[in-house]
């Protein structure tokens, strides 16, 4: 006989942080609970994390997921404890992780919708990180379609939408909401369905998941990224805080991008030096030099070159940011520890036959390949200009 669909915790109570559950089975480092409080993963969004208390200690749990026997919990070590069936535990929930996936995901379900209204553009594939939802979708979209399915996106998240978690047996889904479900339907015994908004709502599908109550508490939906199908987006304050990093971004840019003289480096420098943020911050700013090197153009020997004097980024930050480098530049970057990097994306111009020709004459220490090598330039006096007097007789 089947088994008897008893609805899971995580669905009754997905805002509960902490509950007591009892030990039912046992394997290794993982175990079964009475309760179904840790979401085991499945539609793109991640299982939870959290620790379970027992006998007054702490267990981490590494993973969750589903197999036929049920819902397993795995801890990193069981110690020195004798674990045994029946007792109880305390579960607790990655509370901040669990929140953000149930904003994230619940974001999905509304752009997911509206782009499928405007457009009749389905979504294929959604998943979901803290903070951020990545979509793919069956039309390739402009900027400026994704842009205004936003601005619907954040009018609805402001009006303060409800979600409605709906549990019907197969029977009165045909009956009342099969018609009427967007993306696939279902032929569960069981059919758990999200509705977005009061009475019939707006949106039907049928989800495992785990959502929030009310739209609001996204706060709002900022563009990370378009490229191709795929579409990048960050919710909540991670939206925010990203749009006030690429607004600073693009105004050092506007400034530099004014000025045409030779201080300009310098002022770069200068810029980077006092932005005092993460790495990542810096693959971002150099990101978007990449893919605007035009702007600081020098053309030497008929080739396009830009030269920068970057002292805080170091050779991973420039090599995360090189993928976004345009066609036909030669770039030079003077960085951390004295070391000086040669990115090429002309062929006429190999980055290691540049740098082979430098280690000639600076008898230092580097290498590379066509795209990038990098060398020592300790004790050398005028880096930059022997660089250039490299390239002018290139
Ligand atoms: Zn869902």
């Amino acid at each position: 006989m089947a088994k008897e669909f008893s609805i899971p915790t995580y669905w009754k109570v997905p805002y509960q942080e902490e509950m007591t559950g009892k030990i039912r089975k046992i394997r290794e480092r993982e175990f079964q609970f009475s309760q179904k409080f840790f979401y085991p993963g499945g539609g793109g969004q991640l299982s939870d994390r959290g620790t379970i208390v027992y006998a007054d200690k702490e267990f981490p749990i590494i993973n969750v997921y589903k197999d036929e026997e049920g819902i397993w919990h795995e801890i990193k070590s069981k110690g020195n404890i004798e674990f045994e069936e029946g007792k109880e535990v305390l579960l607790k929930l990655d509370w901040k992780r669990r929140y953000s996936f149930m904003k994230a995901h619940s974001s999905q379900h509304l752009i997911s919708h509206i782009l499928e209204k405007i457009y009749q553009c389905r979504t294929l594939k959604a998943n979901f990180e803290e903070g951020k939802v990545d979509i793919e979708t069956s039309m390739k979209l402009s900027l400026e379609q994704v842009l205004k399915a936003l601005e619907q996106a954040n009018d609805i998240i402001n009006s303060g939408t409800i979600i409605k978690s709906i549990v019907v047996d197969q029977e009165e889904y045909k009956k009342k909401f099969k018609q009427r479900t967007r993306g696939k339907t279902s032929d569960e015994k069981t059919v758990r369905l999200i509705q977005l908004g009061e009475d019939d709502g707006f949106d039907l599908v049928c989800c495992g998941g785990i959502h929030v109550k009310n739209l609001s508490e996204v706060k709002g939906i900022v563009l990370e990224n378009l490229k191709g199908y795929t579409l990048k987006l960050l919710v909540d304050q991670y939206g925010l805080t990203f749009a006030n990093q690429q607004r600073k971004m693009m105004i050092v840019l506007e400034e530099l991008t004014q000025k045409k003289d030779e201080k300009l480096v310098e002022m770069i420098q200068n810029k980077l030096n006092s932005f005092d943020v993460l790495q990542s911050g810096n693959v971002k700013l150099l990101k978007m030099i990449f893919s605007n090197l035009q702007h600081w153009k020098i053309t030497i020997n008929g080739l396009s070159c830009v030269f920068f004097e970057l002292l805080e980024i170091d050779r991973q930050a420039i090599q995360s940011a090189a993928k976004e480098m345009i066609e036909g530049f030669l770039v030079v970057i003077i960085g951390k520890n004295e070391i000086l990097y040669i990115l090429s994306s002309d062929e006429s111009i190999p980055a290691n036959e540049v740098s082979k020709k430098l280690l000639e004459i600076t008898k230092n220490k580097g290498g590379g390949n066509k795209a990038f090598a990098q060398i020592s330039i300790q004790k050398v006096e005028n880096p930059l200009k022997l660089v250039k007097d490299v390239i002018k007789n290139f």
